[in-house]
């Protein structure tokens, strides 16, 4: 089973062991600077209601993974810090969402969990990418050698929080002129012009409508994010010397505004670097998190199929 708890919504799936979504559930809810109780109470009724979903056609459920949108310490089920959830060292009751599931439920990183679903099974070559999350913040999980870098505090490729313009904005993290701040859903918003409404949903079909007709701030705002996405992916590919992107989040749907520029942007600053074919679009949209969680389950028992029959 995988699970995710994002800004504006908390979603549940089930897949099979080969990563097939079986059900797939998500439930609006406004997560900004929320208490963690009510909300993994409401995440344990829809995870329930999938698996009774399942269970009805006879399929066991063996563990599950929980992706969230910030820092993470998966031993000790903590969230360090989530600033558009508002959490800081939230420690939290994982058992209570999955109650006697033989494998528990483990906690992951939401760009981390979305880069393992992009690895492609049974091709053999070693992959090497960096997927790129766009949600209200950005997020990044970087695959090298067909395994998550998360680096030695489990923290690695966040590429949100490059600085892409030293002197700009204040990011949620502490720092200023992070990529977030230029590129983050609220930051395309605002430089486009629209005014927060009920649901970021409402507010992304708004600049979609924008786009297809020509809105001259919106196709800027979009270029811009483009384009300051292209000068923080360069930087990260000479450090990593990774070649290869994946985009998703409202990266994935901003794709056919946003690519030119990007391209432009990758051409200058990392000349020679990355062919348009290495800037993929993901095509998990909004349920990339959700397989590469419960992906987590599958490799878990692949690895030790032994914790089963332990119990
Ligand atoms: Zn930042």
């Amino acid at each position: 089973m995988g699970l995710e708890i994002n800004i504006d919504y908390i979603a549940a799936a089930v897949t099979d062991l080969s990563g097939t979504l079986l059900v797939h559930r998500t439930q609006e809810r406004n997560n900004r600077s929320s208490l963690s109780d009510p909300l993994l109470q409401d995440l344990a009724v829809l995870a329930a209601s999938v698996a009774s979903d399942v269970r009805a056609r006879q399929v066991r459920i063996l563990g599950a993974g929980l992706a969230v949108p910030g820092l993470i310490d998966a031993q000790r089920g903590v969230v360090m810090s989530a600033p558009n959830l508002g959490w800081k060292d939230v420690l939290l009751d994982l058992d209570a969402i999955g109650p006697g599931l033989p494998l528990g439920v483990t906690l992951h990183n939401e760009a981390n969990a979305s880069a393992l679903a992009h690895l492609r099974q049974g091709t053999g070559a070693a992959q090497d990418f960096l997927f790129i999350s766009g949600e209200v913040g950005i997020g990044g999980g970087l695959v090298v050698g067909s395994q998550l870098f998360t680096g030695p505090g489990g923290h690695a490729g966040e590429v949100g929080h490059v600085i892409v313009d030293p002197g700009g904005a204040d990011c949620s993290c502490g720092a200023t002129g992070c990529l977030e701040t230029i590129a983050g859903q609220d930051a395309i918003f605002a430089a486009a012009g629209l005014l927060p409404q009920t649901s970021h949903a409402d507010i992304m079909a708004e600049l979609l409508r924008e786009l297809a007709g020509g809105v001259k701030d919106a196709v800027y705002a979009v270029h811009r994010a483009g384009w300051y996405l292209g000068v923080a992916l360069a930087s990260t590919a000479k450090i990593v010397s990774v070649n290869s992107v994946v985009l998703g989040g409202h990266f994935a749907i901003l794709a056919p505004w946003l690519r030119s520029s990007l391209l432009t942007s990758l051409a200058r600053h990392a000349p020679g670097r990355f062919s348009p074919e290495q800037v993929e679009v993901s095509i998990f949209g909004k349920t990339a998190a959700l397989r590469g969680a419960a992906g987590s389950v599958v490799r878990a028992v692949v690895e030790a199929p032994h914790r089963l029959s332990d119990g």
